[in-house]
């Protein structure tokens, strides 16, 4: 496994694996590796000759009043778990060379990047698209790896590659889990052992409003008041509980094809975000045609 630090090093050898006849996966991430990204790695070992992860705390995706300074950054453990992983190249740039002075350009998806998330972070999903836009630029990949986990942003980088004509197939895969249900993330290092009980509802709330959706519930405000009152019992704000359509991430009012219920709630100084998607057993013959279905 080898390190590389500037685009050009990295676009050199990504030609040269091409050159070779060799399939590219990237796996973008900001560091701080548990087993959610590792899911992703293992997705592009198995799928491509050559793996890439990035590793790169992007400023751009952080507002002056966000974590970014706090952000976990624990680059040799990263390291050993990529070198065991099968990872073949960490690409980690420096801030300087990803937005040097007078940087001045930006990709923007309309109408994905607005909602859920996007409402009380208007700055993310801008800060993410040019990231990935430039992490790809650089990594020339096949594939792409993206966890559901962060569902909205699965769905804004997919568009993005679609629209932009970018050639790579963007893959989105499963959440991992804690044992007890809690989805896998970085700032899950930020909770008190209290905060880390409290934050178990999140997973519940969603499980429960799966269950009930299997069983046949359809009506939205039905499926958000259940989720809202299990989570005021435990969080300390609520940022959203949403159910959106799938593949546009707007509102539904009933559940008629594939939806995300997601979530955003604040726990002491930690906001954690979860998700799950469910599609309704609608026969072939009665469902609408849909564009860009997931490929997960
Ligand atoms: P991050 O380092 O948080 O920017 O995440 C990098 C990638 O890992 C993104 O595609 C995330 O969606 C994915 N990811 C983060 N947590 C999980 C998880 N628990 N399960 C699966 N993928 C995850």
């Amino acid at each position: 496994m080898i390190i590389i630090d500037s685009p050009k090093a990295m676009r050199d050898w990504s030609l040269q694996q091409r050159a070779k006849g060799n399939s590219v996966g990237c796996v973008p991430t900001m560091g701080a590796l548990h087993d959610g990204h590792l899911s992703l790695v293992k997705a592009s070992v198995e799928s491509c000759d050559a793996t890439i992860l990035t590793l790169f705390v992007n400023p751009a995706q952080f507002a002056p009043h966000e974590d970014f300074d706090q952000y976990p950054r624990t680059f040799e453990s990263d390291c050993a778990k990529c070198q065991a992983a099968g990872v073949d190249v960490i690409y980690a740039p420096k801030a300087s060379s990803m937005y040097p002075e007078h940087y001045a350009t930006y990709v923007e998806v309309e109408r994905l990047q607005e909602g859920l998330c996007g409402i009380t972070r208007p700055h993310f999903f801008r800060g993410v698209a040019t990231v990935v836009t430039k992490l790809f630029n650089a990594t020339l990949p096949d594939k792409a790896f993206f966890g559901l986990k962060d569902g909205q942003q699965f769905t804004v980088i997919k568009r993005m590659a679609r629209d932009l004509d970018m050639g790579i197939e963007v893959v989105g895969l499963p959440t991992v889990r804690e044992a007890d249900g809690l989805a896998m993330s970085s700032r899950n290092q930020y909770l008190s052992v209290e905060e880390r009980t409290r934050a178990l509802c999140i997973s519940k709330a969603l499980f429960a409003a799966e269950a009930a959706m299997a069983q046949g519930e359809t009506n939205a405000k039905t499926i958000l008041h259940a989720v809202k009152t299990t989570l005021a019992k435990d969080v300390d704000e609520i940022d959203y509980v949403s159910l959106v359509d799938g593949n546009e991430m707007t509102p539904v009012t009933t559940i008629n094809g594939p939806v995300m219920l997601a979530v955003a709630a604040q726990l002491g100084n930690t906001r954690l975000i979860d998700n799950i998607r469910f599609e309704p057993n609608i026969p072939a013959s009665v469902k609408p045609a849909r564009e860009g279905s997931l490929s997960c």
